[in-house]
């Protein structure tokens, strides 16, 4: 659990906003390398790992690596920057945040994402009635510039990536704080599976493909499928608060999300192992949410599809999770495959 959460830590600290992947993608394939299974690299910028199992049919295992964050849309006259959302993500889950900006020679600025009115002494009962929307927030970056021709000068440009920080944090209760759980704690898992596999020596009772998708928070994630896959599980977060049966310690089967029921035969197979291997498990239908999975069905495979994952609190904000949902996730999965 140790090295798993060190290497959690080291993926969250690597920027990945959609569309800015290559970075992490790039650390999940050395790692994966390193284990020798072969990889297939895909156009658009994702990659699957292969295990041989015992019969060819497959088993797709995805996670993703992309996350939320933003993208310059204006250089502002007073040498402060417009930007716009890239995925889901609520201005107020990320105000007062601070970011980087990347700029496409590689540059790398340090800002914060502040309100337009931020300053009580300045501002008064304004700064608490300001709705937060695309036109009232804005970025303040740590350089001397006071218009748009200085933000120029310093090579920044619209279209720029924005990344924002994770702020991760660790418990001694064992609770996971951090920005981008989602899903980033669902690819270590992947990976620690397959050190598992390997270590144990375990064949998989069907070939396994490990696939790290890029787009899933736009909804065309998992593209290339290999032919022989019949089983598609999303390996992705259950979100807990008021009407959820989801918690921080246990993992999340989905029952349906806001586009699909998931298999139904497939749902129960998975419960039941669970309750036979006395993994804390709990069954939940998540209406704003689609995974990996349910996007794949619309592209019309013939597929049984699922989608499991630990329970995490205030998804695509401040997120948090505890150590226990991700072990009940990895022994969920190191039961299936087998
Ligand atoms: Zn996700």
């Amino acid at each position: 659990m140790k090295k798993m959460i060190e290497e959690l830590q080291e993926l969250l600290s690597i920027p990945s906003p959609i569309g800015y992947t290559d970075e992490a993608v790039d650390y999940l394939k050395k790692a994966f390398e390193e284990l020798d299974y072969p990889i297939t690299d895909l156009k658009k910028g994702s990659f699957y790992a292969t295990i041989p199992g015992k019969v060819e049919e497959g088993l797709l295992l995805g996670a993703h690596v992309d996350t939320l964050g933003a993208m310059v849309r204006e250089l502002k006259s007073n040498g402060r920057i417009k930007a716009i959302p890239l995925g889901g993500m609520p201005w107020s889950g990320v105000e007062g945040e601070n970011l980087q900006i990347h700029t496409r020679d590689k540059k790398r600025y340090t800002g914060t994402l502040m309100p337009i009115k931020s300053s009580v002494h300045i501002h008064g009962d304004d700064v608490r009635k300001l709705e937060r929307t695309t036109d009232s927030v804005e970025i303040r970056i740590d350089e001397d510039v006071s218009s748009k021709e200085d933000l120029e000068k310093l090579g920044i440009s619209i279209g720029d990536i924005v990344s924002f920080s994770p702020r991760t944090q660790l418990t001694d209760s064992g609770y996971i704080k951090s920005r981008y759980l989602d899903d980033k704690s669902c690819c270590i898992i992947l990976l620690h599976l397959a050190r598992r596999i390997k270590e144990e020596g375990i064949t998989p009772r069907k070939t396994l493909h490990l696939y790290f998708s890029i787009y899933e928070e736009l909804g065309h994630g998992l593209y290339g499928i290999p032919e022989k896959v019949d089983e598609l599980i999303s390996v992705d977060i259950g979100c807990v608060g008021e009407g959820q049966s989801s918690t921080e310690k246990t993992v999340t089967i989905f029952a349906k999300d806001g586009k699909s029921p998931y298999d139904y035969n497939l749902v129960t197979q998975l419960t039941s192992l669970a309750k036979e291997k006395e993994i804390p498990y709990v069954i939940d239908v998540i209406e704003f949410y689609g995974s990996d999975a349910t996007a794949a069905l619309s592209q019309g495979r013939d597929l049984r599809v699922a989608c499991l994952g630990p329970g995490v609190e205030s998804t695509h904000h401040y997120e948090r999770t505890h150590e226990d949902a991700l072990k009940a996730t990895m022994d969920l999965l190191h039961a299936f495959i087998q």
